[in-house]
């Protein structure tokens, strides 16, 4: 069965939108997967410690028929892939994949949330969300521009034009 997912990109280091151009074509090559559309690259203010470089943020959506945790151990590559070490929590990182939406399933186990947890506070999610998708609603019915519209303000900063498609 082929489930429309959305994976969420951030980098603040060694060329933050570089990174998450790559990400984007490693995410189109994964198996049983077609990128449907990518948005735009966005810059924000970094959540937690202030002494690092603003972050880039964007978003994908992906057709797969690969299950949520197999993604997940995908996504999980793609960053090792990038040198992502784990010095900080909420510190500076070269890529950092999450798996924001996977169809219209809830999960919450030892290795995933989905939705993903942090979803509905931050701006740099939610704004490339709907971007992708302006009419996108969690499992829950909540609409993810109703969640934007009451969601803290960032700073964000569109750094490109849309090159994707709906
Ligand atoms: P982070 O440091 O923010 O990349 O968090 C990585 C950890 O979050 C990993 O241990 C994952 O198993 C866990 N995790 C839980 N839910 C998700 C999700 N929706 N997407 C990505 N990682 C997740």
């Amino acid at each position: 069965m082929t489930v429309m997912v959305y994976v969420g990109l951030g980098s603040n280091l060694e060329d933050p939108a570089g990174q998450l151009a790559r990400a984007v074509s490693e995410l189109a090559n994964l198996p049983d997967t077609t990128l449907q559309a990518q948005s735009p690259f966005y810059a924000s203010r970094p959540v937690g410690p202030q002494n690092q470089p603003d972050f880039v943020n964007g978003a994908v959506a992906l057709a797969t028929k690969l299950p949520a945790h197999q993604l997940l151990d995908h996504l999980q590559a793609i960053e090792q892939a990038h040198g992502r070490e784990r010095l900080q929590h909420w510190g500076p990182r070269t890529l950092d994949l999450d798996l924001l939406i996977y169809g219209n399933d809830s999960i919450c186990d030892e290795r995933l949330t989905v939705p993903h947890a942090q979803l509905a506070e931050r701006d740099f999610v939610l704004q490339p969300l709907l971007d992708l998708n302006p009419e996108l609603t969690l499992p829950d019915g909540r609409s993810l521009q109703a969640l934007r519209r009451k969601c803290p303000d960032n700073r964000l900063r569109l750094l490109q034009p849309q090159t994707g498609s709906h």
